[in-house]
């Protein structure tokens, strides 16, 4: 797996509190990501013919505007796709929705992707509501952007996909919309505010087997931290399992890339997925989702792990001999 989305958390502060924010952004955090990291990471991507897409997300990118502008003229010179991901904070009317995406569609903007659903539209009420939602697809439609609204759902959630395309269609909106559905995840502020039933649990329906997102995605967090998946333990004391390096110590993005084709628990992640990980250590713990069980391997797991790294010559001897097909 050579990655193809390269995904910066800009800052982890927001103008929202959302109680499912797996990462627990808010007003009070001030983490941001220099300017000077950001650039130096988009001009060494272009010498990752792998990498696509760069997308700026948070907490909420746009409340520092000129640095994601910046950094979305950079990655559109270099050729890039790019995505900003926002809550819609800034859509009040058609015309602020449509002046305020002028700037980002200048600098070079793509995609947009709009985060909305039941735990958003409580905090989004208090800047406009809903219509910010129709105002900012509207604009970015209008200014040839594609769009794309994510909820986070839970048992009885009322906004969903078939909820939203209801009121595009009555709002008269013809356009294409693409629409992604996750479930909330038990970390951050979710773990501490939400009860229990807002979790599935059903493990018929666990995830299990290899994790595709190992690998694809390199996330580069607001302390220049670079991980190498996107997934929902980002933000927690289990992130040191995935994280490959930082851009503070001056490495380079292709060594970072090489550094992870190395690392033993990548690989795995990537081949068999968390469970098989956890079944090696012997644990026989099951989780709903994945990057539950990563979380786990990262905290309670953690210095059996470190015994895995040691052993990580007999470990990918073992994965060839199968792939060969000799036995194990
Ligand atoms: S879920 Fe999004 S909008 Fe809500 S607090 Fe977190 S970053 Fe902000
Ligand atoms: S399962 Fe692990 S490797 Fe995969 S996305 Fe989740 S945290 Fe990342």
């Amino acid at each position: 797996m050579i990655p193809q989305v390269l995904a910066f958390i800009t800052t982890y502060r927001c103008n929202f509190s959302c109680d499912h924010c797996s990462v627990a952004a808010g007003p009070e955090r001030r983490e941001v990501l220099a300017a000077g990291v950001m650039q130096r990471v988009i001009e060494q991507a272009y010498a990752l013919p792998s990498i696509r897409v760069i997308v700026f997300t948070g907490g909420e990118p746009t409340l520092y505007p000129e640095l994601i502008q910046e950094g979305i003229k950079l990655a559109h010179e270099k050729g890039f796709v790019t995505r900003l991901v926002t809550n819609a904070w800034w859509a009040q009317t058609a015309e602020k929705a449509y002046r305020f995406l002028q700037d980002y569609r200048a600098a070079g903007l793509d995609e947009l992707n709009i985060s909305y659903d039941d735990f958003h539209a409580k905090y989004l009420e208090s800047f406009g509501g809903e219509r910010n939602l129709l105002n900012a697809i509207r604009a970015a439609t209008e200014l040839g952007m594609t769009t794309l609204v994510g909820s986070v759902l839970y048992h009885g959630a009322r906004i969903r996909s078939g909820y939203l395309r209801r009121i595009f269609k009555d709002a008269g909106i013809q356009q294409e919309i693409k629409f992604l559905e996750d479930f909330v995840f038990p970390l951050g502020r979710a773990r501490r505010k939400l009860p229990l039933h807002f979790f599935p649990s059903d493990m018929e329906k666990r995830e299990q087997g290899a994790c595709q997102e190992a690998g694809h995605t390199l996330t580069i967090l607001p302390d220049g931290k670079i991980l190498f998946c996107c997934g929902h333990i980002i933000n927690s004391k289990a992130q040191a399992i995935l994280t490959v390096d930082s851009m503070a110590s001056g490495v380079s993005l292709p060594e970072i890339v090489g550094r992870m084709q190395r690392n033993v628990f990548y690989w795995w992640l990537h081949l068999e997925g968390p469970e098989a990980v956890l079944a090696e250590l012997g644990v026989e713990k099951k989780f709903y989702r994945r990057c539950e069980a990563c979380f786990y391997l990262g905290t309670a797991c953690r210095e059996k792990l470190l015994t895995l790294a040691a052993r990580k010559e007999e470990i990918f001897a073992r994965w060839e001999a199968r792939k060969i097909g000799l036995p194990a």
